[in-house]
C-alpha cells in the first residue's frame, strides 16, 4: 500500500485553551509521524480582532480546499450578533453526520469499559426549526410553536453512514434510536428508512431498535449493550452528552462533523476561559479527535499507536490533568504521551 505522507489539512487552534491543547496535539502528531501538512488559519476571538469575524473567509476557503480540518475550541462572542461558529460550519459545508465516540480511558471514574459511538444527524430534525408565537386567549404570545423536518434522503444517508462506520471500524451492531411510537411521521420516517437501509447490511452488522427514552435509561443502567447508536438531531445532541458523562465528561469527548466533501474534527468542549493560559488544560479530547481524523484518512495503524499511548499513560500510569483528578499539567501529560508513542 502506498501511504500518502502529505495530506493537506486546515488547523484552527482556536482561543481560550485552544492554543495550549492544539500545540500539544500537533507536537504529538509530529512524534507519531502523522501525514498531515497543516495550513494554519485563524478563528474565534483572535479572528474577530484581526478580521472582524470569528470565521473569516480565508479560513472557510482553506477548509473548502483541504476538505479536512482539526479545530480547537472557538469562543462565540455573546451578544455581538455573531452566529454560532459550529452551526455556520455545519451549514456551510453540509456536515450531515456528527460522530461522537465514547470510550473509558480512566477506570473507576464513572463507568468502566465503555466503548460506544453516537452518530447524530446534524442538519435536519427539530434544529432546522422554524419557531413562532401564536395567540392563546388574550396573550398574543401565549403559545410557542416549533417545527422541523426529517427527509427520507437524510435519514437514509445518516443510517448508511452509521453502518459504513461500523464496518470500517470493526463494530458489530447499530441501534436505531427513535420516538416513532408518538411522532409517527416525524420520527417514523427515520425508522422506516433505517430499517430499509439496515437490510443492505444483513449478515454483516446487526441492527436493533430503541425508543429514545428507554435508550436514555439503559445508557445509565447498562451502557455496555450499545455499540453504534444512530439517531436524529435533537435526540443525538442529548444522548451524546449523556454518553460523554459516562466516561468523565467533556474533557474526554472528541467529535467529528462529516459531510460529503469536508470533515472537521474537534473536542466537544469549549474554550474554557476560566483555565486558559494556566497550563492545566486537558488535551485528550482534541487528541482523540485527531485519532478519529487518522482513521478518517485510513491510517488505522497510527490511530492504534496513538490510542495505545493514551491508554498506557492515562489509564495504566495514571498521568492525568486536574479535571480527571490528577495533578499533571498539559506539558507533563504531553511529554509522557510523547515518550509512550
Ligand atoms: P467549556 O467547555 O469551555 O467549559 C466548561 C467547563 O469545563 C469549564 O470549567 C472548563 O474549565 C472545563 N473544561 C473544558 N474543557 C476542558 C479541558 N480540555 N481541560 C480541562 N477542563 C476543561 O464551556 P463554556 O464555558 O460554556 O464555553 C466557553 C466558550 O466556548 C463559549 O464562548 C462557547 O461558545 C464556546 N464553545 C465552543 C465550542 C466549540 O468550539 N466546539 C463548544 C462549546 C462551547
Amino acid at each position: 500500500m502506498v501511504v500518502d505522507q502529505n495530506i493537506p489539512a486546515t488547523l484552527v487552534e482556536g482561543d481560550g485553551i485552544g492554543p495550549e491543547i492544539t500545540a500539544s496535539v500537533v507536537e504529538l502528531l509530529d512524534v507519531l509521524g502523522a501525514p498531515f501538512a497543516w495550513d494554519r488559519q485563524s478563528g474565534g476571538l483572535e479572528a474577530v480582532e484581526k478580521y472582524g469575524a470569528p470565521l473569516p473567509q480565508q479560513t472557510l476557503d482553506s477548509i473548502r480546499k483541504t476538505g479536512l480540518a482539526l479545530k480547537g475550541p472557538l469562543t462565540t462572542p455573546v451578544g455581538a450578533g455573531f452566529r454560532s461558529v459550529n452551526v455556520t460550519l455545519r451549514q456551510e459545508f453540509g456536515l450531515y453526520a456528527n460522530l461522537r465516540p465514547t470510550k473509558t480511558v480512566v477506570s473507576g471514574q464513572h463507568f468502566d469499559h465503555i466503548d460506544l459511538v453516537v452518530v447524530r444527524e446534524n442538519i435536519e430534525g427539530l434544529y432546522a426549526a422554524k419557531e413562532y408565537y401564536l395567540p392563546d386567549g388574550d396573550d398574543p404570545q401565549g403559545l410557542a410553536f416549533g417545527g422541523g423536518f426529517n427527509s427520507r434522503r437524510e435519514c437514509a444517508r445518516i443510517v448508511r453512514f452509521a453502518f459504513e462506520y461500523a464496518l470500517a471500524n470493526g463494530r458489530k451492531k447499530v441501534t436505531l434510536v427513535h420516538k416513532a411510537n408518538i411522532l409517527k411521521l416525524f420520527s417514523g420516517i427515520f425508522l422506516e428508512e433505517g430499517r430499509r437501509v439496515a437490510k443492505e447490511y444483513e449478515g454483516r452488522v446487526a441492527v436493533e431498535e430503541r425508543i429514545v427514552d428507554a435508550c436514555a435509561m439503559q445508557l445509565v443502567t447498562d451502557p455496555w449493550q450499545y455499540d453504534v447508536i444512530v439517531t436524529t438531531n435533537l435526540f443525538g445532541d442529548i444522548l451524546s452528552d449523556l454518553t460523554a458523562g459516562l466516561v468523565g465528561g467533556l474533557g474526554m469527548a472528541p467529535g467529528a462533523n462529516i459531510g460529503t466533501d469536508v470533515a472537521i474534527f474537534e473536542a466537544v468542549h469549549g474554550s474554557a476561559p476560566d483555565i486558559a493560559g494556566k497550563g492545566v488544560a486537558n488535551p485528550l479530547a482534541l487528541l482523540m479527535a485527531a485519532s478519529l481524523m487518522l482513521a478518517h484518512v485510513g491510517r488505522f495503524d497510527l490511530r492504534k499507536r496513538l490510542d495505545d499511548a493514551i491508554e498506557k499513560v492515562v489509564h495504566q500510569d495514571g498521568v492525568r490533568t486536574r479535571d480527571l483528578g490528577g495533578t499533571a499539567g498539559t506539558k507533563e501529560l504531553t511529554e509522557a504521551l510523547a515518550a509512550a508513542l
